[in-house]
Protein backbone atom coordinates (compact mmCIF):
# COMPACT_ATOMS: atom_id res chain seq x y z
CA UNK A 1 0.00 0.00 0.00
CA UNK A 2 2.30 2.66 -1.22
CA UNK A 3 1.31 4.22 -3.96
CA UNK A 4 -1.93 6.29 -2.93
CA UNK A 5 -3.54 9.18 -4.29
CA UNK A 6 -5.99 11.57 -1.72
CA UNK A 7 -8.91 13.18 -3.08
CA UNK A 8 -11.61 15.82 -1.02
CA UNK A 9 -12.71 19.04 -1.85
CA UNK A 10 -10.87 22.18 -1.26
CA UNK A 11 -10.68 22.64 2.62
CA UNK A 12 -11.05 18.79 3.56
CA UNK A 13 -7.92 18.54 5.34
CA UNK A 14 -5.47 16.79 2.40
CA UNK A 15 -3.03 18.69 2.84
CA UNK A 16 -2.48 18.21 6.90
CA UNK A 17 -3.35 14.51 6.20
CA UNK A 18 -1.20 14.06 3.39
CA UNK A 19 1.69 15.43 5.94
CA UNK A 20 1.02 12.89 8.78
CA UNK A 21 0.33 10.26 6.43
CA UNK A 22 3.72 10.23 4.21
CA UNK A 23 5.49 9.99 7.39
CA UNK A 24 3.61 7.14 9.40
CA UNK A 25 3.58 5.39 5.70
CA UNK A 26 7.33 6.93 4.99
CA UNK A 27 6.52 7.56 1.50
CA UNK A 28 6.94 11.17 -0.38
CA UNK A 29 3.85 13.56 0.12
CA UNK A 30 3.59 14.81 -3.44
CA UNK A 31 1.28 18.01 -3.85
CA UNK A 32 0.75 19.22 -6.87
CA UNK A 33 -0.58 22.29 -5.14
CA UNK A 34 2.65 23.22 -2.72
CA UNK A 35 4.86 22.54 -6.18
CA UNK A 36 3.23 24.72 -8.09
CA UNK A 37 3.61 27.78 -5.67
CA UNK A 38 7.53 27.06 -5.11
CA UNK A 39 7.45 27.54 -8.96
CA UNK A 40 5.26 30.84 -8.21
CA UNK A 41 7.61 32.00 -5.65
CA UNK A 42 10.39 31.59 -7.32
CA UNK A 43 9.47 33.05 -10.43
CA UNK A 44 10.27 30.15 -12.68
CA UNK A 45 8.87 30.30 -15.94
CA UNK A 46 6.20 27.40 -14.99
CA UNK A 47 5.44 29.63 -12.34
CA UNK A 48 4.70 32.48 -13.96
CA UNK A 49 2.56 30.89 -16.25
CA UNK A 50 0.46 28.75 -13.81
CA UNK A 51 0.35 31.79 -11.24
CA UNK A 52 -3.41 33.11 -12.72
CA UNK A 53 -4.75 30.01 -12.96
CA UNK A 54 -3.72 29.54 -8.90
CA UNK A 55 -4.94 33.38 -8.14
CA UNK A 56 -8.25 32.30 -9.83
CA UNK A 57 -8.67 29.03 -8.51
CA UNK A 58 -9.14 27.42 -12.26
CA UNK A 59 -6.93 24.47 -13.12
CA UNK A 60 -3.78 24.89 -14.10
CA UNK A 61 -3.82 23.64 -17.81
CA UNK A 62 -3.12 19.65 -18.12
CA UNK A 63 0.03 19.25 -20.34
CA UNK A 64 1.97 21.75 -17.67
CA UNK A 65 0.68 20.09 -15.06
CA UNK A 66 1.16 16.72 -15.96
CA UNK A 67 4.56 17.15 -16.96
CA UNK A 68 5.42 18.28 -13.79
CA UNK A 69 4.31 15.29 -12.28
CA UNK A 70 6.14 13.15 -14.42
CA UNK A 71 9.07 14.48 -13.67
CA UNK A 72 8.34 14.52 -9.77
CA UNK A 73 7.45 10.69 -10.35
CA UNK A 74 10.74 10.29 -11.58
CA UNK A 75 12.92 11.31 -9.08
CA UNK A 76 14.56 8.50 -6.82
CA UNK A 77 12.63 9.18 -3.73
CA UNK A 78 9.21 8.47 -5.55
CA UNK A 79 10.40 4.73 -6.73
CA UNK A 80 9.08 2.99 -3.69
CA UNK A 81 5.94 4.44 -3.28
CA UNK A 82 4.59 7.91 -2.96
CA UNK A 83 1.12 10.12 -1.66
CA UNK A 84 0.02 11.69 -4.52
CA UNK A 85 -2.04 14.90 -2.97
CA UNK A 86 -4.29 17.31 -5.27
CA UNK A 87 -3.26 15.26 -8.44
CA UNK A 88 -4.98 13.50 -10.65
CA UNK A 89 -7.86 16.70 -10.72
CA UNK A 90 -9.79 15.37 -13.64
CA UNK A 91 -10.30 12.33 -15.54
CA UNK A 92 -7.89 12.76 -18.00
CA UNK A 93 -4.70 13.56 -15.64
CA UNK A 94 -5.92 10.28 -14.10
CA UNK A 95 -5.59 8.65 -17.49
CA UNK A 96 -1.56 9.80 -17.65
CA UNK A 97 -0.86 8.90 -14.32
CA UNK A 98 -1.88 5.61 -15.16
CA UNK A 99 0.67 5.66 -18.35
CA UNK A 100 3.06 7.13 -16.28
CA UNK A 101 2.65 3.95 -13.77
CA UNK A 102 2.33 1.80 -16.35
CA UNK A 103 5.89 2.22 -17.93
CA UNK A 104 7.06 1.33 -14.69
CA UNK A 105 5.16 -1.74 -14.60
CA UNK A 106 3.07 -0.71 -11.15
CA UNK A 107 -0.16 1.07 -10.57
CA UNK A 108 -1.71 3.04 -7.86
CA UNK A 109 -2.60 0.81 -4.52
CA UNK A 110 -5.60 3.11 -3.18
CA UNK A 111 -7.27 6.42 -3.96
CA UNK A 112 -8.42 7.50 -0.05
CA UNK A 113 -11.36 10.21 -0.11
CA UNK A 114 -11.52 12.64 2.60
CA UNK A 115 -15.22 12.64 3.27
CA UNK A 116 -16.30 16.27 5.18
CA UNK A 117 -19.69 18.26 5.11
CA UNK A 118 -19.46 21.58 3.27
CA UNK A 119 -20.09 23.40 6.68
CA UNK A 120 -16.67 21.55 7.32
CA UNK A 121 -15.13 22.79 4.48
CA UNK A 122 -15.90 26.43 4.29
CA UNK A 123 -14.87 26.73 8.31
CA UNK A 124 -11.33 25.20 7.23
CA UNK A 125 -10.23 27.29 4.67
CA UNK A 126 -11.75 30.73 5.93
CA UNK A 127 -9.35 29.75 8.89
CA UNK A 128 -6.35 29.42 6.76
CA UNK A 129 -5.85 32.36 5.14
CA UNK A 130 -3.89 31.29 1.89
CA UNK A 131 -3.82 33.75 -0.77
CA UNK A 132 -5.98 31.99 -2.98
CA UNK A 133 -8.62 31.51 0.22
CA UNK A 134 -11.13 34.41 -0.96
CA UNK A 135 -14.74 33.91 -1.30
CA UNK A 136 -15.12 34.11 -4.72
CA UNK A 137 -11.75 31.87 -5.33
CA UNK A 138 -13.19 29.07 -2.68
CA UNK A 139 -16.31 29.08 -5.18
CA UNK A 140 -14.81 28.70 -7.75
CA UNK A 141 -12.65 25.76 -6.45
CA UNK A 142 -15.18 23.77 -4.92
CA UNK A 143 -17.25 24.30 -8.46
CA UNK A 144 -13.99 22.65 -10.46
CA UNK A 145 -14.11 19.83 -7.61
CA UNK A 146 -17.48 18.59 -8.33
CA UNK A 147 -17.26 19.32 -12.17
CA UNK A 148 -13.82 18.13 -12.80
CA UNK A 149 -12.44 15.67 -9.56
CA UNK A 150 -15.58 14.42 -8.21
CA UNK A 151 -15.78 12.40 -11.33
CA UNK A 152 -12.58 10.53 -10.15
CA UNK A 153 -14.36 8.76 -7.25
CA UNK A 154 -16.25 6.96 -10.13
CA UNK A 155 -13.24 6.18 -12.22
CA UNK A 156 -11.42 5.07 -9.25
CA UNK A 157 -14.15 3.01 -7.62
CA UNK A 158 -12.26 -0.17 -7.63
CA UNK A 159 -9.80 0.99 -5.16
CA UNK A 160 -11.36 3.94 -3.74
CA UNK A 161 -11.41 3.96 0.33
CA UNK A 162 -13.70 6.53 1.55
CA UNK A 163 -12.85 7.76 5.47
CA UNK A 164 -14.77 10.51 7.49
CA UNK A 165 -12.32 13.30 7.10
CA UNK A 166 -13.97 14.92 10.65
CA UNK A 167 -11.73 14.91 13.46
CA UNK A 168 -8.02 15.45 14.75
CA UNK A 169 -5.60 14.82 12.30
CA UNK A 170 -4.33 11.66 14.33
CA UNK A 171 -8.04 10.24 14.28
CA UNK A 172 -8.02 10.61 11.27
CA UNK A 173 -4.88 9.28 10.35
CA UNK A 174 -5.46 6.07 11.91
CA UNK A 175 -9.11 6.29 10.11
CA UNK A 176 -6.95 6.00 7.13
CA UNK A 177 -4.49 3.35 7.86
CA UNK A 178 -7.05 0.77 9.15
CA UNK A 179 -9.05 1.49 5.92
CA UNK A 180 -5.88 0.74 4.28
CA UNK A 181 -5.02 -2.31 6.24
CA UNK A 182 -8.32 -3.76 5.43
CA UNK A 183 -8.15 -3.65 1.97
CA UNK A 184 -4.53 -5.62 1.72
P1 LIG B 1 -4.22 22.91 -3.85
O1 LIG B 1 -3.03 23.31 -3.06
O2 LIG B 1 -4.29 21.44 -4.14
O3 LIG B 1 -5.51 23.44 -3.27
O4 LIG B 1 -4.07 23.60 -5.29
C1 LIG B 1 -4.02 25.01 -5.42
C2 LIG B 1 -4.18 25.40 -6.89
O5 LIG B 1 -3.11 24.82 -7.66
C3 LIG B 1 -5.46 24.92 -7.57
O6 LIG B 1 -6.55 25.78 -7.32
C4 LIG B 1 -5.03 24.91 -9.03
O7 LIG B 1 -4.99 26.22 -9.57
C5 LIG B 1 -3.60 24.42 -8.95
N1 LIG B 1 -3.52 22.94 -9.01
C6 LIG B 1 -3.12 22.09 -8.02
N2 LIG B 1 -3.15 20.82 -8.43
C7 LIG B 1 -3.57 20.86 -9.73
C8 LIG B 1 -3.82 19.86 -10.71
N3 LIG B 1 -3.66 18.54 -10.45
N4 LIG B 1 -4.24 20.27 -11.94
C9 LIG B 1 -4.39 21.57 -12.23
N5 LIG B 1 -4.21 22.56 -11.34
C10 LIG B 1 -3.79 22.22 -10.10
Amino acid sequence: MTRLVLVGPPGAGKGTQAVALSEKLRIPHISTGDLFRAHVGEQTPLGQEAKRYLDSGELVPDSVTNEMVRERLAEPDAKAGFLLDGFPRNTKQAEVLGEILGEADTSLNAVIQLQVSEDVVVERLLSRGRSDDTEEVIRRRQQIYVSETAPLLEYYADILVTVNGVGTVDEISARVLEALRDRT
